[in-house]
């Protein structure tokens, strides 16, 4: 599929009817061209009043479904989107610039396996409490959904965050209206027609457009029961500041800078090919890239070497979809900030270029696959969040240093450690402040295992049936016995 073939009937879902938008158009591009792919209106102040009061009105009855008729609506979506994985992988591919073969194989793999696991979730959320907690009385414990939630996703994977956002809240019986990335509309609004065929008008409503305009829109308005944002820090901070006048509750997955613990005993070739795969993927713009290494002095200049031939083996840009590896970045913008990120640390003398460090040449946002060596604690590129194909390396002189710098973050969502002593490994992942810590692993998430930040990562969880309790509220419910039996 190419840009020229790209026609959508859509910019918005309100209240059931696929719309034009009535705002300013926004250009949508495609990373690896950086051509021209489509337009799509932003909604207007009206349209997003409209869904807002769609979605309220939807609400009392979707939330008075069983979870067996959510979950049936649920598997529905998941065939549905089974049905199009092509062409959804296609649309993802060309709009994020990421390998359509991993679009298919990854993206859209997650994306049906979260729909289907939370059809199932909901319908084992049982075993409330029950009682007589004071004489005469029986209480109960009922959990029920939140409302209206207006769910703000990124980038990065704009389905699969899309799924970890919509799949939960629907099966906890809310109705929300969802706004994608404005960079990366265009799988969701494919999508679009199924939620307007196979679910009750205003349940999911979609509205395409920035977050300074659409974004604060949904988060400022009384009816918005819940916002939930995966994106910046600095973006959750806004979130937090604007929900705070509706006291709304939000659910927050941020920023992340996942240290790596590589102990000398570590095997050296696993840990090589976990980072070249997990440190790049997705061309590192992923929360939990496996971007900091600490390296125990005993194994570091092994490490460094070898790393640092596999990272500059990674395939991208090539003519061939399969022989690509990883994509570009997102924009122009992001490839210009990351390329800033390693010229600020290589301005630093202390930092040797390993691999990589440049823009790539020909079109497209591509940057290199970027490894730095000799990395020190205080440096930026080893506190902020870079959010491209770039990894650092520290020494360190024992475990518990590397245990101390790891922890030494403002960010607390995915960390690992490798090593081959299962003891020490236990003691590191339970002494780690991470959301998750992967041992002798990175990245693999599962639909069934909670995700999410500590500190300035956020807060609230993504999968499992923890995100389910994030999108229900809990209620008392306590009966007088008017005659003792
Ligand atoms: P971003 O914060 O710029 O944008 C995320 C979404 O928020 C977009 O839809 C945007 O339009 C919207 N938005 C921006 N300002 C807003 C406002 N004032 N009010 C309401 N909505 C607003 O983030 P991004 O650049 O799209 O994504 C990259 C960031 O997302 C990175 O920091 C990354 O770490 C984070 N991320 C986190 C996770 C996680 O699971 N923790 C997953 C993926 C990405």
């Amino acid at each position: 599929m190419d840009g020229t073939a790209l026609q959508f009937a859509t910019d918005l879902l309100i209240d059931g009817q696929l719309l034009s938008g009535a705002g300013a158009a926004e250009t949508i591009l495609n990373p690896a061209s950086g051509e021209a792919l489509t337009q799509v209106a932003e909604a207007s102040a009206e349209q997003i009043e409209s869904a807002i009061l769609a979605s309220h009105r939807a609400f009392p009855a979707w939330s008075r479904t069983t979870p067996a008729q959510r979950a049936d609506r649920l598997l529905a979506i998941a065939d549905a989107i089974a049905q199009r994985a092509d062409q959804l992988a296609a649309l993802e591919a060309l709009n994020c610039g990421k390998p359509l073969h991993l679009a298919r194989q990854d993206d859209l793999t997650a994306t049906i396996d979260v729909f289907r696991f939370f059809a199932g979730a909901v319908r084992c959320q049982t075993g409330q409490l029950a009682g007589e907690y004071l004489p005469g009385y029986t209480s109960m414990v009922r959990r029920d959904p939140v409302g209206v939630v207006a769910s703000i996703a990124p980038w990065n994977y704009p389905l699969m965050m899309a799924a970890w956002k919509i799949a939960p809240a629907l099966a906890a019986g809310n109705t929300l209206v969802f706004k994608p990335s404005e960079h990366t509309p265009l799988s969701i609004l494919a999508l679009a027609p199924v939620f307007a065929d196979l679910l009750p008008a205003g349940v999911v409503n979609i509205l395409c457009g920035g977050g300074d305009g659409v974004g604060s829109h949904l988060v400022g308005h009384a009816k918005v029961r819940m916002v939930s944002l995966t994106g910046d820090i600095v973006t959750g901070q806004k979130i937090l500041q604007a929900a705070a006048r509706t006291l709304k509750r939000t659910h927050l997955e941020l920023g992340g800078k996942a240290p790596v613990i590589v102990c000398n005993d570590a095997d050296l070739a696993a840990v090589v090919e976990g980072v070249r795969s997990y440190g790049y993927y997705n061309a590192g713009q992923d929360c939990t890239a496996a971007c900091r290494i600490y390296a125990e002095k005993g194994i570091h200049d092994r490490l460094v070497a070898e790393l640092g031939d596999a990272v500059a083996s990674l395939r991208f840009a090539r003519k061939r979809d399969a022989d690509n590896e990883i994509g570009p970045l997102i924009s122009q913008r992001q490839r210009d900030r990351v390329a800033s990120f390693v010229e600020r640390a290589l301005g630093q003398p202390h930092i040797e270029r390993v691999t990589g460090a440049a823009v790539h040449s020909g079109p497209g946002f591509y940057y290199q696959p970027t490894l730095l060596a000799g990395c020190r604690q205080s440096d930026e590129i080893v506190q902020r969040e870079v959010f491209g194909p770039v990894v650092t390396v520290t020494r360190c002189d024992s475990v518990v240093q590397a245990l101390d710098w790891a922890n030494d973050s403002e960010y607390g969502l995915a960390s690992s450690v490798w090593t081959q002593n299962l003891d020490k490994a236990m003691q590191v992942a339970a002494r780690l402040q991470y959301g998750c810590t992967w041992i002798n692993s990175h990245f693999m998430l599962v639909s069934e295992m909670p995700h999410g930040g500590l500190k300035r990562s956020g807060y609230g969880k993504d999968l499992s049936s923890d995100s389910l309790q994030d999108y229900s509220v809990v209620r008392h419910i306590m009966a007088r016995h008017a005659n003792e039996l």
